[in-house]
């Protein structure tokens, strides 16, 4: 695809799409590609911050940067109860799921405050108790391996500092992160579709 056609395509997106790669996908674009997404931007008149979201997924993160981020993460409110009392950190959960003929054994990343966090361990123990055990060979042996997982990922639930899983998230979603410097809202939306991936 040549330029032209580029522009042509962006200019044919919805504004949400525009914003979506703004934040998004931006650090996978060709700078001659990223030039066309900030007219589009700015003759779209959308928020400008949109832009520097754009920016900082081109750039590299530096320390302070990083520490900004995590501040605005971990003091974000918890995007599932809604609290601002606890501090937000991130997990993988585990669970098992045994069908007719297979057992699956899933782990996926979640994202909010401590107690949320620890109940949606629970949750996916108890669900894999329920409905991971019986699928014969696999499914006993996955939901021992998952209740073993997820007691020891839930240890880091309460870390004060940023642990591995938090800080993965950041550095791979920079663009939101500058977004959430003034359109919040935006970090909780995109925590809430992370959060129900899977
Ligand atoms: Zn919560």
């Amino acid at each position: 695809m040549d330029l032209n056609d580029i522009r042509e395509n962006y200019k044919n997106f919805d504004d949400y799409k525009i914003e979506k790669i703004a934040s998004e996908e931006a650090g996978s674009l060709r700078p001659e590609v990223l030039d066309i997404l900030k007219a589009e931007i700015k003759k779209r008149n959308l928020n400008l911050n949109l832009i520097d979201s754009v920016d900082s997924q081109t750039k590299e993160l530096t320390e302070s940067e990083f520490n900004e981020y995590c501040a605005i993460l971990k003091n974000h409110p918890c995007p599932k109860c809604k609290s601002k009392t606890q501090k937000i950190n991130a997990t993988m959960v585990g669970q098992v799921i045994s069908m007719i003929i297979m057992t699956n054994y899933e782990k996926s990343l979640k994202i909010a405050c401590s107690n949320c966090l620890d109940e949606m361990h629970s949750k996916a123990n108890t669900k894999s108790a329920l409905l991971g055990w019986w699928g014969i060979p696999w499914g006993p042996i996955h939901t021992i391996r998952s209740f073993m997982f997820n007691s020891s990922m839930k240890k880091n639930n309460r870390t004060e500092k940023p642990n591995e899983i938090l800080s993965s998230f950041i550095v791979s979603n920079i663009g939101i992160m500058e977004k959430a410097k003034t359109e919040p809202e935006k970090l909780t939306e995109f925590i809430n579709r992370t959060n129900n991936a899977i």
